[in-house]
């Protein structure tokens, strides 16, 4: 162990950098080449047959059998003069990571071997997914799940297999995925924003929500890496001390990006771009090697499939330039871990984006309308936010001092601060009611905000400019999950705002004036959720339980508002999750959060045992051999003094460190025989978990006692600065 220590730095300090060739030097000359986008799609085929895509993709209405053996022909044709000579159904089972089972063209007939790809196909695949989660809803005597094209998401080709984005649900057609929800949810706000919209505007006929992902990570040198089982087994280094250099001197966040990763984000930005995922930023984020890249915001559903598959490539590519993409929450303790933003918006068919304040006042009542209901949606059902974004990787980063803390709050900032309230504190007066003057009754909105730029990175939920942003998703996380309950608790608020002002109008109110009142009770009664302060500080942790706040720190109790019966209301209403469903996804939750837990605390148990005990007792007998020695020859205590105070601190850190990894293996059996899967999460939360820190805290005062010739696990300094 400890050669392989030296050997993978002798590794990492003599990499080349590999030459990264670029298609052509205009972006736009290869922008979504290995992408069958609807442009290719129009050349192959008929008028007519493309026009049913169209409809398909915009309102969701199902695509006829032989326009879809059209499709798969013209698809099959494209693919293989690119090379393709599989196929396969690509979607986003449960556990987190893209999924796919490949298929070849190729069929063997009596009259010889030919290339076939039928429309059925092309619209359904039965992967053998018996063992993706279903948390029970896919027994293994009925463990047929399929795999359903979803046409609003292109194809495209990864090497040499076209990849068919698909749901996956089961034979009962409830959801496996990630997807089908997704798609459920922007189906009902889409509805109820429209009809919002008609108070408005009658010519609008459909509301997209939009995304853009801005995706931060870390890199390490391969060969460190793979030195280091903590980082290839969980994701994230389970000891380690801090180097004494970290990221106090702030002199990483958009600094000079060092040679050996630009080539890797050129390679990587170059594969995105080919596949049509339209990355426009890059740059160094605030930890030692840590990064950031952001595309250009797209149609939700879009953006998530491209941010999961990006991930995948972020992965392929660094293997290329022998780095190792970090994408876990939490990679180093002490340093800010990664995040995913959010940003996301409403945009109707016509080009509006409902969330950017408008030049006239009529313009800024329908905006008004938006944002109101946003803060309101997230007032009613932050817990459930919270739980959408709840993870036992994200529970390392949430309140840790650099991440939003688990409490939701908005931030809005200044201006629009103060134009709610002075809606609120406003009184619509009769003068105003009778003499239409109620456009004065709105106070103006600024179209340049200054809250722009001057952005609170402290709340979880932003507003910027034109579009929110939930800031709390963890980096390695599908963003489906919060985007799913994001969509549907502003649609189901949307929805009780139509019925409110409805209500108002058929007692006689005139529209705007009812539209002004339900506002102005929505903004009193959700400002509790608003927070324009430090969302680090303590004082914000008291604040938030006077107003009642909920501060859910760990996943488990966060996941209890899953299957609330406040919740189920409103799943039922919109129809997104049936019960079943909402049950199945609790449970896999919470398995995903103990098992996870599992797996780190045997690498723990097995590190100190088998690596770390031995290191410190290779160096203890060095050091006691030499007392002997230095006994032997006649010297006074003096001399071996130190000597034998670091031989006695070792012996100390490891008996703490052995008696202490034994109570953490007790605790583990004691939690492994509970039935119930909550009980056992928060076992694993409370009881196993707790012994973690302790434990890495003697393990990382031994390193700094040890000779660094025989310390056998790469160091901070060098995991974070060799590159
Ligand atoms: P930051 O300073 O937070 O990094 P950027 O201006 O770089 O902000 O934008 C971050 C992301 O927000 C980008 O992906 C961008 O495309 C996206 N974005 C901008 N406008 C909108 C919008 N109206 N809806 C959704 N996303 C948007
Ligand atoms: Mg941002």
């Amino acid at each position: 162990m400890t050669n392989f220590r030296f050997k993978a730095l002798e590794t990492a300090l003599s990499r080349t950098i590999p030459e990264v060739k670029m298609p052509s030097t205009k972006i736009s000359d290869y922008f979504g080449i290995n992408v069958f986008d609807h442009k290719k799609l129009k050349d192959y085929l008929s008028a007519e047959a493309f026009k049913t895509v169209l409809s398909s993709t915009n309102d969701g209405e199902p695509i006829p059998r032989e326009t879809a053996e059209q499709i798969a022909s013209a698809m099959k044709s494209w693919a293989m003069s690119k090379g393709a000579t599989h196929y396969t159904h690509w979607f986003q089972p449960l556990t987190g990571s893209t999924a796919e089972k490949h298929d070849a063209f190729f069929e063997p007939t009596p009259d010889g071997a030919i290339e076939r790809f039928s429309g059925d196909a092309l619209a359904q695949q039965e992967p053998d997914a018996s063992s993706f989660p279903s948390g029970g809803i896919r027994n293994t005597f009925e463990a047929r799940g399929y795999t359903a094209w979803d046409p609003s998401s292109p194809a495209f080709i990864m090497g040499r297999t076209l990849c068919i984005p698909t749901v996956f649900v089961s034979y009962t057609g409830e959801a496996l995925d990630y997807k089908a929800p997704l798609l459920k949810a922007l189906n009902v706000l889409d509805k109820a924003a429209v009809d919002v919209c008609h108070y408005f505007d009658k010519s609008i006929e459909k509301v997209n929500a939009s995304l853009g992902i801005e995706q931060e990570y870390f890199l390490v040198d391969l060969a460190l890496f793979n030195a280091r089982p903590d980082l290839y087994m969980t994701g994230r280094t389970l000891f380690g001390h801090m180097s004494a250099k970290g990221q106090q001197l702030e002199d990483h966040y958009f600094g000079s990006i060092p040679e050996r990763v630009y080539a890797y984000m050129q390679d990587m930005e170059t594969e995105a771009l080919c596949l049509g995922i339209p990355l426009k930023t890059r740059h160094n984020e605030v930890a030692p090697s840590q990064f950031e890249c952001a595309p250009i915001y797209e149609e939700i559903n879009l953006a998530i499939d491209h941010n999961q598959l990006l991930m995948d490539l972020m992965d392929r590519v660094a293997k290329r330039h022998n780095f190792k993409v970090l994408l876990h929450e939490k990679p180093y303790a002490g340093l800010n871990g990664s995040g995913k933003h959010n940003n996301w918006s409403l945009i109707t068919n016509t080009g509006k984006n409902l969330l950017s304040p408008g030049k006239t006042p009529k313009n800024n009542l329908m905006f008004l309308t938006f944002f109101v209901n946003t803060i309101k949606a997230v007032f009613e059902h932050a817990d459930l936010l919270r739980a959408s974004i709840a993870s036992v990787n994200n529970d390392h980063r949430l309140g840790a001092n650099e991440a939003p803390p688990a409490i939701i709050s908005i931030f809005l900032g200044t201006q629009l601060n103060d134009v709610l309230d002075e809606i609120e504190t406003s009184r619509i007066s009769k003068k105003i009611k009778d003499d239409s003057m109620l456009w004065q009754g709105i106070p103006k909105i600024p179209q340049i905000l200054q809250d722009n730029t001057d952005r609170n990175r402290t709340s979880p939920f932003a507003f910027t400019g034109n579009k929110f942003e939930l800031r709390a998703v963890g980096s390695s996380a599908n963003s489906a999950d919060p985007m799913t309950i994001l969509n549907l608790i502003v649609a189901d608020q949307l929805k009780k705002f139509k019925s409110d002002v409805d209500k108002l109008i058929r007692k006689g109110e005139k529209k705007d004036v009812a539209l002004l009142t339900v506002i102005k009770r929505y903004i009193k009664e959700s400002k509790s959720i608003r927070f324009e302060g430090n969302g680090y500080s303590e004082d914000w942790e008291k604040e938030a339980a006077a107003r009642g706040l909920n501060n859910f720190k760990t996943t488990p109790k966060a996941l209890d508002v899953l299957i609330s019966e406040k919740t189920q209301r409103l799943f039922d209403e919109t129809g997104v999750y049936n019960r079943r469903e909402a049950h199945a996804r609790h449970e896999i939750l919470l398995e995903s959060f103990f098992k996870k837990l599992q797996i780190e605390a045997r690498v723990i148990g097995e590190l100190v045992n088998n690596t770390i005990i031995p290191a410190a007792i290779n160096y203890q007998s060095k050091l006691v051999e030499n007392v002997r020695g230095l006994k032997e020859l006649g010297f006074d205590k003096e001399m071996y003094a130190a000597q034998m105070d670091v031989i006695g601190r070792i012996g100390e850190h490891v008996n703490f460190i052995k008696t202490n990894v034994e109570e953490l293996i007790n605790e583990r059996k004691r939690a492994n025989v509970m039935e119930d899967p909550r009980t056992r999460a928060i076992a694993y939360d409370e009881k196993v978990k707790t012994h973690f820190a302790p434990i890495r805290y003697h393990v990382d005062k031994l390193e700094q006692l040890i000779d660094d010739a025989l310390w056998p696990l790469p160091k901070f300094r060098e995991l974070l600065f060799i590159k």
